[in-house]
């Protein structure tokens, strides 16, 4: 076993990768009779036991509807939602609590933003600005604003290294464009793009940004104030938190002008048949029960990452690609997709004459777990002349065998079917 220190706290006990590994209960499970090698991380992570525990232990002992009850377990309930809300919001550096709005994931984030900011604020004729990279998701959302507005979705292009095209970008902007919506790190190619550029060229135009911080959630450290973002989306479970629960940050400001799109419990101050009040941020986004169980597991996956420390992760991923990386390189028919100067530990491959599909599906008899198809960016695809990749994504918990057993696995997909 590789031996990395993860260690943000140098006074605590230095912990090895086997270690790290040993927290996440399913690293031990066997498929089709061989160790699991998981690298689908981009897909979503897994759970290591403190959150497993954390969830658990909520509805073992604090479950209880939240923010309406007056006895003591639904104060426990209440103090434990709160407490993880606080925990996002230093996370990732948010100015208040009232800027973390809880939400089902990304997807749901990018929508309520499309549905209450956008689209109320789009004429006929005006522009929303995306990238080629995107995930359906930072994409359908404002062709639906789009279409009912009859407003028009503009595109920044990429090149074929997968580089968000920034002069292209600048040039689009213009006096018609409400709102720009990038990814912050490429699903299917592992690109990180410039957002601080992208922002500042936006601001300088008084263009609001929103950021897919999907997938950066999980592999750079984010600092929403110092980004200067306008919203930033991502769920849990890419996080190794878990599925069902994800985080709208925007500026009060913004979240303030926004219309409700739900309406009922908990988002309002009081309710007649003539005038109902909404509530203050961050409940009046919030309409209803909310996932308390899975925000507490949020909770327990921000500590758990925080004790690791974001930048460590970072450093061990980077190592991890650079191997996977070099390991690839000779084999035979293997052309590795995204060639982005910044890039974080995603690795997509096509294999000559041999359909994505049918790889994921030999190296799933080796017990490796990997994606294959159009990664829920059919765009990007097209951009790039192909109907697919494989990708391998790395999380805190791979290695340098996971790796090497990912070279042997694609080495006998191309014996099998080269
Ligand atoms: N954006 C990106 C870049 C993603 O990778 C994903 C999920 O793969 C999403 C958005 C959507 O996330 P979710 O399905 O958790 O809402």
């Amino acid at each position: 076993m590789t031996t990395v220190t993860m260690n943000r706290d140098e006074t605590a006990p230095r912990r090895d990768l086997a270690q790290f590994r040993a927290d996440f209960p399913i690293l031990r499970t066997r498929v089709n009779g061989q160790p699991l090698t998981y690298l689908d991380n981009a897909a979503t992570t897994q759970k290591p036991d403190a959150v497993v525990d954390a969830e658990a232990d909520f509805y073992r002992t604090a479950n209880a509807n939240v923010h309406r009850g007056v006895h003591a377990l639904s104060q426990r309930a209440t103090d434990a939602h709160e407490a993880a809300r606080h925990k996002v919001r230093s996370f990732i550096n948010a100015h208040a609590d009232a800027e973390i709005i809880f939400v089902r994931g990304a997807t749901d984030a990018i929508n309520l933003v499309a549905q209450g900011f956008a689209e109320p604020r789009l004429a006929a004729g005006d522009e929303i600005v995306v990238s080629a990279l995107e995930h359906h998701s930072n994409i359908v959302p404002w062709q639906m604003a789009c279409r009912r507005a009859g407003a028009v979705l503009r595109v920044v292009p990429v090149d074929d290294a997968g580089e968000f095209d920034l002069d292209a970008y600048a040039a689009l902007l213009n006096g018609r464009t409400r709102l720009v919506a990038v990814t912050h790190l490429s699903n299917a190619l592992g690109t990180i793009t410039p957002v601080r550029r992208i922002i500042d060229l936006a601001h300088a135009r008084g263009v609001p940004v929103l950021l897919d911080g999907a997938q950066a959630i999980s592999h750079l450290p984010v600092d929403v104030r110092a980004l200067d973002c306008d919203f930033y989306a991502f769920s849990a479970h890419k996080l190794y938190g878990p599925t069902g629960i994800g985080v709208l940050y925007g500026k009060t400001e913004h979240l303030q002008a926004m219309t409700p799109c739900h309406g009922g419990g908990d988002m309002i101050r009081s309710v007649s048949f003539d005038a109902t009040e909404y509530n203050e941020l961050p409940y009046r986004l919030e309409a209803g029960t909310p996932h308390i169980a899975g925000v507490v597991g949020l909770g327990a996956a921000l500590d758990y990452v925080s004790a690791i420390g974001l930048e460590h992760i970072a450093a061990h991923e980077r190592e991890l690609l650079h191997h996977a990386t070099q390991r690839l390189a000779d084999i035979p028919g293997l052309r590795i997709v995204g060639r982005a100067a910044e890039k974080a530990s995603i690795l997509s491959f096509t294999l000559d004459g041999i359909h994505p599909h049918d790889i994921g599906t030999l190296l799933d008899d080796s017990g490796i777990a990997i994606r294959a198809g159009h990664h829920c960016a059919m765009p990007l695809m097209q951009r790039l002349g192909i109907t697919g990749t494989a990708r391998a994504s790395f999380a805190l918990y791979n290695t340098h065998e996971d790796v090497d057993r990912l070279a042997a696995g694609i080495r006998r997909v191309w014996e099998t079917l080269g």
